[in-house]
């Protein structure tokens, strides 16, 4: 992209340029300071003052005009009481959720960052305090919907990179690392962590015969490489799922960095519980390469997709900000309702293994892989009566109301297809 075009994208981002001054403006804060020092206090309170102070000869003004950017930065004394009303807080809250956006947007144009789009997803738009933005100040209300609107182009901006591709191998891959996460932290190994535990302490007693051969009795080594299974599991893991940018230096794509990241995780903590011998390096590899093999071979077979309900009151076993991305590359129909989100759309079957121990949160209402269009969930989840969103409501798709899930589902499908139909034939009447 040349220079000028990200220019102009920085540029159509708010700023504080954009905040007014409101209250603010002409304001003249007296400055104040102890007889003996130099530092300029804000308020003749300031619990840093033992003894009376005294009126300094200067002030901090607010020019008369212009925006947030032009009011001066208190700075100095951290004791002092803020001499701004509220406005203030609530004005520089704004600004730096604008640099935040732009820091977050600056690193989508230099590149694949799965984190930053994420947090492009899940930027907020909560006021100082978690403070609803309806409760904003009335002279905030514009340069707040312009960071609204800033927010959405940005995520549109970039869409078409993350949601499919790599982006969607990025997913499915983080989705297997969290199963194998959660199966690992569970009290009794579930079916995944089993075979992969024998399989990796296999490979260390292997290499631990090999040690030993050239060094026996190395009780220290014979612990390290028994408990390494857990230690060295749960950071490989870990690294695969972070969501953080992997870099990817002359990796050929953002997948191949996510999985060399987690093999130097995984080595720098096999070298630093063993001795950094070039053995470790040979150890870390092995383990790597059939954890890969492992990961690889149950993502494949749990690709295929079914259609599934989310009550957006709950939460899966993503990373959180994961699971945004998860509706921007399965869209499905949304319903909004005064608390959450709910869900209806087919996605890879595994993502419904990504459940809490005690619960289902992303229940299967058909095994099937018949790829709907959006529109046809979003009819489906539309025609759900409105009392099974209702907040006692335990999970909307159980309740006897959207019972009929299902039965809704199959209705949106034939009014779809017939919708098709009767649009061909208006194209070509002679069929
Ligand atoms: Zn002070």
């Amino acid at each position: 992209m040349s220079a000028s075009v990200a220019a102009q994208n920085e540029a159509s981002l708010p700023t504080a340029h954009d905040v007014p001054l409101g209250p603010l403006a002409g304001m003249d804060v007296p400055l104040w300071k102890a007889a003996t020092g130099a530092v300029l206090h804000l308020s003749a309170d300031c619990r840093a003052f033992r003894v009376p102070p005294q009126r300094a000869g200067v002030s901090l003004r607010v020019p008369d005009r212009d925006s947030m950017a032009d009011v001066p930065e208190p700075g100095g004394c951290q004791s002092c009481p803020n001499p701004f009303p509220d406005y203030y807080t609530e004005a520089r809250h704004l600004v730096s959720r604008m640099e935040d956006l732009g820091k977050l947007a600056a690193r989508l144009e230099a590149g694949h960052d799965l984190d930053a789009y994420c947090g492009v997803l899940t930027f907020g738009m909560r006021g100082p305090g978690g403070r609803d933005p309806k409760d904003a100040h009335r002279l905030l209300r514009k340069p707040l919907a312009a960071l609204a609107a800033a927010r959405d182009r940005v995520a549109e901006r970039h869409a078409h990179n993350y949601r499919g591709g790599e982006a969607t191998e990025e997913l499915l891959l983080i989705g297997t690392a969290s199963l194998l996460h959660s199966d690992f932290h569970r009290r009794r190994p579930g079916k995944f962590r089993l075979p992969w535990q024998e399989t990796w302490e296999e490979i260390c007693e292997e290499a631990l015969e090999a040690q030993e051969l050239e060094n026996p009795s190395s009780d220290q080594l014979r612990y390290d490489y028994r408990y390494g299974f857990d230690r060295w599991c749960e950071k490989w893991l870990t690294a695969l799922m972070d969501l953080s940018h992997a870099e990817q230096h002359d990796r050929p794509s953002p997948v191949a960095a996510r999985w060399a990241r987690a093999h130097d995780v995984l080595e720098h903590a096999i070298k630093r519980d063993l001795q950094d011998e070039p053995w470790a390096v040979r150890l870390a590899d092995r383990l790597h390469h059939t954890g890969r093999g492992l990961v690889a071979g149950i993502a494949a077979p749990m690709a295929d997709r079914v259609v599934v309900a989310y009550d957006g009151r709950e939460v899966i076993d993503l990373p959180w900000a994961a699971q945004e991305l998860l509706w921007v590359q399965y869209p499905g129909g949304v319903r909004e309702t005064s608390r959450s989100q709910h869900h209806l759309t087919a996605l890879p079957r595994l993502f419904t293994l990504l459940d809490g121990l005690s619960r289902r949160s992303l229940d299967v209402i058909a095994d099937t892989d018949w790829h709907d269009s959006p529109t046809v969930y979003q009819e489906a989840i539309d025609n759900v009566p409105k009392a099974a969103f209702s907040p006692d409501a335990h999970c909307w798709w159980n309740t006897n109301a959207a019972g009929r899930l299902p039965h809704l589902l199959a209705t949106a499908r034939a009014d779809a297809a017939s919708a098709r139909r009767q649009a061909q034939s208006a194209q070509a009447p002679w069929r």
